[in-house]
């Protein structure tokens, strides 16, 4: 049978046996796929260094009878994206986007769209670097695209107005709340105008990540919304998360 081929993203491999690689990878077309790369650590022939994480690659598979993993034929490199290796922090936040697009993928539908907003962050990664807008963003819009964005700019029990200024907000009980429903008593307060802010954000393209800039008040409260929004979504914490809010602590 004639191997299939795909766009792909590398998201993460492990070494298997003396010479194989076992490699996940998202595709605009399949979605995740886990694939056996027989001698991908030595023949450099058919895999050369098209496996790394984030490479773009085309990539040539075929289901295996019976089995969950598909068997990896070869691999084209389309990019490597060697940007995203000029600093610790860009590297990190690179890795933590392939972890969370992953661990939401159960949520995610539509292959293509998360494909074309994972393929769009690093790239601009690639480019230009970390920055807390590209995570926040790369956040809001995977919440957007699996379904599951809180409310924002209206009330989550009673869909009344808000307040303006500081507005409650509990992403366990779906998200802002007014001051009739319980909004002074929730842990975590954002202005108004950050929700706004992120409302419009939304509207966005959402493979446009360059020439977005956010006050720091935005980029605070913001960030605070989506880690309360997406940890009622990850089974646990994620690895990279802490490697990346590490990095931020020490300067
Ligand atoms: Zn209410």
């Amino acid at each position: 049978m004639p191997p299939t081929i795909s766009q792909a993203i590398i998201l993460r491999h492990v070494d298997y046996g003396e010479a194989d690689r076992i490699v996940t990878v998202l595709t605009p077309d399949h979605g995740r796929l886990k694939g056996f790369a027989r001698g991908a650590r030595k023949s450099r022939k058919r895999f050369g260094p098209a496996l790394e994480p984030f490479a773009e690659v085309r990539l040539h598979w075929a289901p295996r009878p019976g089995g969950e993993l598909v068997s990896l034929r070869e691999a084209e490199l389309v990019s490597l994206r060697i940007g995203l290796r000029r600093d610790l922090e860009t590297l990190a936040l690179a890795g933590y986007g392939c972890e969370l697009i992953e661990a939401l993928y159960d949520e995610a539908v539509g292959f293509a769209e998360a494909f074309g907003l994972l393929r769009a962050f690093l790239d601009h990664l690639d480019r230009d670097g970390a920055s807390r807008e590209a995570k926040l963003l790369l956040e809001l819009r995977l919440l957007a695209l699996a379904g599951i964005v809180p409310h924002l700019q209206h009330c989550a029990e009673c869909h009344g107005t808000l307040p303006d200024g500081p507005v409650g907000f509990a992403a366990d009980r779906g998200g802002s709340l007014c001051l009739g429903c319980g909004g002074e008593a929730a842990a975590l307060k954002v202005d108004r105008l950050t929700l706004g802010s992120l409302g419009r954000l939304l509207q966005t393209p959402a493979e446009r990540f360059a020439d977005i800039h956010l006050s720091p008040r935005t980029l605070q409260e913001g960030s605070a919304l989506l880690d309360d929004a997406l940890r009622g979504h990850l089974q646990r914490p994620l690895k990279s998360a802490a490697f990346l809010a590490g990095l931020g602590d020490g300067g």
